[in-house]
């Protein structure tokens, strides 16, 4: 039996990162990955999508009748060689996923390849997936890290398989299917729903609620709900899928506004949420103390038993690649016997969408529920000059202001590339910024960036350009 002082399960970025930290403060770690470090981020989830949303943009952009001709350019046709996207993608994945690898060795982590299956608090044993030669070994530890991540939940009257199909097998197919069914319209189904429409498939949205993004803010997805529709995207909101066929592709839905009806397609994707692998490996059999799927932590990562901790999507929402790298420099640093919690003023949230939409820190709603008196105001794309010239001027950025001392307590936006306004939204949270320090920084021009200063000008009553 080999010892070690920390075993990780499962390489994904919050064990991948918990395993860096561990090892670059000197701790022995072993790292046990089944399938490959990464994780669903980097190998089935956030780096794949995005390069399929980059390639997609890329190809809609040639065929969408008058959007470069607005700009004078004409361009033929685009063909699509979905095997050659297909090898750029995996290039990308396969160029991070080695990156990890190599940062793994560099700090010095032992990573085993394959199965792990808890026996008690201290005790892993280790199937070889390899060579399938089933060969197990055992390995003791002092602290064992719970990192096994998530997966993509199933609808029971419609479960994988056939025409059916989860984000993992959307994000690699091999033909571009003529018609597809999106079950779901949060941020999973939106991106990749999106993505499809804009290669050329005719895609069906389902939503079971009454907007896409549900548990978002409405007025984010009303930009994204008209686009949807300008890409052809028939959208059914309020409608619910009663059951289908796996094998034929029929689903029969039921609509709070039309009734029944069914529908015939050739792929279905099922973007319903994502499970928690919180009771998968043994985990289970430690009887942690759990909050409903999710297994309960400290704002330090440590569950109900000692020595046992869990970082990433098995401890709750928001399920993120960020959350989980952020919880796991926070677990190394306390298994390192540092003084760090995991307290964040703000967690951004991006759907990469057309519009993107990003939300960081409290809606309105919510700033109300919790300090009763706010200020908020909005900032339209379509009144700045960089937006104007990218030829995106829909959308728009709000600001939600304590009304007493003028404390930033939350920022959301719908817009051209908001993504990459996450960063400032998210500092000026964590750094208790007020509204007249966003207004009073010298924001460079021609920027999307100036919609924030315009929107905290406005919440202070004093708007510069309308
Ligand atoms: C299509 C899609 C798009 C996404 N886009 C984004 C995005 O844009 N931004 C964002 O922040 N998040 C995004 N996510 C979510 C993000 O991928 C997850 O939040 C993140 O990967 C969680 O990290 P984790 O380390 O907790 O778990 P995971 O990444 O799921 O990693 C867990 C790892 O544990 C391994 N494992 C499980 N059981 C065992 C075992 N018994 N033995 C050994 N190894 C085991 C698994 O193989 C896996 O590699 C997306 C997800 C999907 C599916």
């Amino acid at each position: 039996m080999q010892s070690t002082n920390v075993l990780i399960i499962g390489g994904g970025p919050a064990g991948y990162v918990a395993a860096i930290r561990s090892a670059q403060a000197g701790i022995a770690t072993v790292l046990v990955e089944r399938e490959k470090a990464g994780g669903t981020c980097l190998n089935i989830g956030c780096i794949p999508s995005k390069a399929l949303i980059h390639a997609a943009d890329e190809f809609h952009k040639r065929i969408e009748s008058g959007s470069l001709a607005n700009l004078g350019i004409v361009a033929s046709p685009p063909e699509l060689n979905l095997a050659r996207l297909n090898e750029w993608k995996s290039g990308v994945v396969g160029r991070l996923t080695g990156g990890v690898y190599a940062l793994l060795k560099q700090a010095g982590v032992r990573v085993i390849h394959g199965k792990a299956r808890v026996l008690d608090g201290k005790t892993v044993e280790v199937e070889d997936v390899e060579g399938q030669t089933g060969k197990r070994q055992r390995l003791v530890c002092q602290h064992l890290v719970l990192a096994t991540g998530s997966e993509p939940a199933e609808l029971p009257m419609l479960p994988f398989g056939g025409k059916v199909m989860s984000s993992t097998q959307a994000l690699n197919l091999e033909t571009i299917p003529k018609t597809m069914a999106v079950i779901g319209g949060g941020y999973i189904g939106l991106e990749l729903g999106t993505t499809y429409a804009k290669l050329g498939t005719q895609v069906t949205l389902i939503e079971a609620r009454e907007h896409v993004l549900p548990g978002w803010d409405p007025e984010l997805s009303k930009p994204v709900q008209k686009r949807l529709r300008e890409l052809g995207v028939e959208l059914l909101l309020n409608t619910r899928v009663e059951s289908g066929d796996a094998v034929t592709g029929e689903l029969k839905l039921k609509s709070t506004d039309d009734g029944e009806r069914t529908l015939q397609v050739e792929s279905v994707l099922v973007a319903v949420g994502r499970r928690p692998r919180s009771r998968d490996a043994g985990i289970e059999g430690l009887l942690l103390d759990m909050d409903g799927p999710f297994i309960r932590v400290d704002e330090q990562g440590r569950t109900s038993m000692r020595q046992v901790w869990a970082i990433g999507d098995i401890t709750g929402e928001p399920m993120l690649a960020h959350r989980a790298m952020a919880q796991a420099e926070v677990v190394a640093a306390a298994i390192a016997g540092q003084r760090r919690r995991f307290e964040p003023a703000a967690i951004p949230a991006v759907c990469y969408c057309d519009p993107e939409v990003v939300l960081s820190g409290l809606t309105p709603s919510e700033a109300k529920s919790q300090y009763g008196d706010v200020v908020t105001a909005s900032y339209t794309f379509s009144h700045n000059g960089r937006a104007l010239t990218l030829d995106a001027a829909e959308g728009f950025v709000r600001v939600v202001a304590k009304r007493d001392d003028h404390r930033i307590l939350g920022w959301q936006a719908v817009g051209p590339n908001v993504s990459e306004l996450a960063a400032v939204f998210t500092h000026s949270i964590e750094m208790c910024a007020r509204l007249e320090d966003v207004a009073a920084t010298v924001h460079a021009h021609p920027t999307l960036s100036e919609v924030l200063q315009e929107a905290a000008l406005k919440a202070l009553g004093t708007p510069l350009h309308g």
